[in-house]
């Protein structure tokens, strides 16, 4: 049975907040992207800590895809990894960005958000589709401006990885504001009972570190 870990809405912002400077200073990003639905909650807090003195808000996109959740099991940690691409394909197709909002993101700093990297297929395929999109549209419209894509994820699973992502993202455009062991994280949204998951939270005693 995989180690459950139970995360807060308190260590959500916190992890955030610590992340914000390091991703303005790096990244500088100009726009989000997040996964959804466990990119939502931690895309909209980081906003708030990306916002400059007299600055605008960064816009936030979303992709709403979607690995286990769907599966129509009760239990999502069980849910076998080659399930995924399937399942990955049918919902991004259906949700794909119109040419109009790819147009949008020529030329920027995108910043993509997810709130966890367990086996990597999520981020490979984010990333891969999103960079497809743009790249047809910068040469469709003879523009010549390099769009960067960086990644922010709340934990990363420290465990062999079955997506991959460009060396240019992983050498310096990768955070994760913690490295975990491949444990099975509880994060808050996902919680029915909220008393219940922080006096859990509360007894492991993980805090924000975990
Ligand atoms: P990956 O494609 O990296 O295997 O998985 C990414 C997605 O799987 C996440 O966005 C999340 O929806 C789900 N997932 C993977 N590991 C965990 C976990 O430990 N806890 C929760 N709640 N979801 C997870």
């Amino acid at each position: 049975m995989v180690q459950k870990v139970y995360v807060t809405y308190n260590d959500v912002h916190k992890l955030c907040k610590e992340s914000a400077q390091q991703i303005l200073e790096e990244f500088k990003p100009e726009l989000i992207i997040a996964i959804g639905g466990g990119g939502y909650i931690p895309a909209r807090i980081l906003r708030s800590f990306l916002k400059q003195p007299n600055g605008k808000n960064i816009s936030i996109q979303a992709i709403g895809l979607s690995l286990y959740e769907n599966l129509g099991t009760g239990e999502p940690e069980e849910v076998p990894g080659t399930e995924v691409i399937h399942l990955l394909t049918h919902v991004m197709t259906s949700q794909q960005f119109s040419s109009e909002a790819i147009n949008h993101l020529i030329g920027k700093n995108i910043l993509i958000v997810d709130e966890v990297d367990d086996t990597r297929t999520t981020l490979q395929y984010a990333v891969q589709e999103l960079e497809k999109d743009v790249k047809e549209q910068t040469e469709k419209l003879g523009r010549t401006e390099k769009t960067n894509f960086s990644i922010f994820v709340l934990h990363n699973k420290d465990k062999e990885k079955r997506g991959t992502l460009p060396d240019e993202i992983v050498n310096s455009r990768y955070l994760a504001a913690r490295t975990t062991k491949d444990v099975w994280l509880c994060y808050p949204w996902e919680a029915v009972d909220i008393e219940e998951h922080d006096r859990l939270a509360a007894q492991q005693g993980n805090g924000f570190s975990a």
